[in-house]
């Protein structure tokens, strides 16, 4: 058994980004400033988007990005419970309803199908979440968007490096939500991002970030001259800071690296439990880009003889720390309470998410760290 606690989702954090930090701090420039217009500038080159707005969080983002398209009370909001709860929660806080439908059971992602039936004279918007990585299928999403006039707005959390049929992640919805929390694929500890191809979305993002000011703080600050400002609308405070973005700036240098890593696990984890009583995720379609932000198993408890939060459990004690993604988000308490959905609504995502595991998969693992997962698994899973 490994001496020490396998942390899940470790970060792979390095020198680079160390020097940065210390150099942004020596700057005196800490808040909103040169490195965040940076930051923004790399990713939208990186995703191939004509503007990109960087934020607090991706919650923050996934808020802003339905704020400024205007979805609001009376609007419903299409979307998948196979998520995490910011997801539903942003639409929450638009004051729009989230309607749910269900996932297809061997991806976890959003079933188009179903997002068809869903549809009514309310409907405003759109949001798919990429699980794990895995894009959703864009093109019957797309056209249905279309078809109805309705804005295509995704949760990219998972899925930067991702692409479908030749076309990247955050190049396809009229907005698309990237985050950088300490888990995900690219981290600035706290942080995300809007890319758009709308200008005008771009400028008005900018805008409901900082206060609803004409104009960004540190233009305000800068040596050209004092410059007014004035609160055009009542902002929010999502703006991303110079120490975050210089994360940033160094982890997206080497997005293509981690990525590999990532692959490399992914291969290993997949033939190591090839025989194990578990589902494997489900091959990478062909013409797609997975961002493989999650290796995520499907126990089959009835095989195994324990339920998932034993096996969980059990890793646990063997020093190896895993994540759940996710319990369907129409299960959570508040959305049964306000909504009054009810076990058995949405079948799919809740056998996904009574059965779902993450292993650690970080491009820090080391190879004996990956040894040590395949090793607590089988004993675990097998006894062996
Ligand atoms: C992490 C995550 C979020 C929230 O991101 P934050 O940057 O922590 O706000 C939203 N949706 C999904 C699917 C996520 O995994």
């Amino acid at each position: 058994m490994r001496k020490d606690f396998l942390v899940f989702g470790s970060p792979l954090i390095e020198k680079e980004e160390i020097d940065e930090i210390v150099a942004t701090l020596r700057s005196g420039w800490i808040g909103t400033g040169p490195r965040v217009a940076r930051f923004e500038e790399h990713f939208k080159k990186y995703i191939g988007s004509a503007e990109a707005v960087a934020v607090s969080s991706c919650t923050a983002a996934l808020h802003l990005a339905m704020l400024v398209s205007g979805v609001g009370p009376g609007d419903e909001v299409i979307t998948t419970p196979m998520t995490f709860c910011a997801t539903a929660n942003a639409v929450v806080h638009t004051g729009a309803r989230p309607v749910f439908v269900d996932v297809e059971p061997d991806t976890g992602n959003i079933d188009p199908a179903l997002i068809a039936t869903a549809i009514t004279p309310r409907t405003r918007a759109i949001l798919p979440v990429h699980f794990a990585g895995r894009p959703c299928r864009m093109d019957a999403i797309e056209a249905l968007a279309r078809q109805h006039g309705l804005l295509l707005i995704e949760d990219a959390a998972h899925a930067i490096e991702a692409a479908y049929h030749g076309r990247k992640i955050g190049t396809i919805g009229d907005l698309t939500c990237f985050s950088f929390y300490a888990t995900k694929n690219v981290t600035t500890a706290e942080g995300g991002m809007i890319t758009t191809a709308d200008a005008e979305l771009a400028a008005k993002l900018k805008m409901y970030a900082l206060h609803g000011l004409s104009m960004d703080a540190w233009r305000r600050f800068s040596d050209d001259g004092y410059k007014h400002y004035e609160a055009r609308v009542p902002g929010f405070k999502y703006n991303m800071t110079d120490l975050q973005a210089a994360l940033g700036l160094h982890q997206l240098a080497r997005i293509g690296r981690n990525a590999a890593r990532r692959q490399a696990i992914w291969a290993r984890y997949d033939q190591a439990f090839e025989t194990l009583p578990v589902v494997r995720p489900a091959p990478v379609e062909p013409g797609t880009v997975h961002g493989r932000h999650l290796y995520t198993i499907l126990l089959k408890t009835e095989a195994i003889g324990k339920s998932r939060d034993e096996v969980l459990n059990e890793l646990i004690r063997r020093n190896v720390g895993t994540g759940v993604h996710y319990t369907a988000v129409h299960l959570h308490h508040y959305y049964r309470q306000t909504f009054g959905f009810k076990p058995g609504d949405f079948p799919n995502a809740e056998w996904i998410g009574a059965r779902t595991l993450s292993l650690p998969f970080s491009a820090k693992l080391s190879d004996q760290d990956v040894e040590d997962v395949i090793a607590a698994v089988n004993q675990v899973c097998v006894g062996v």
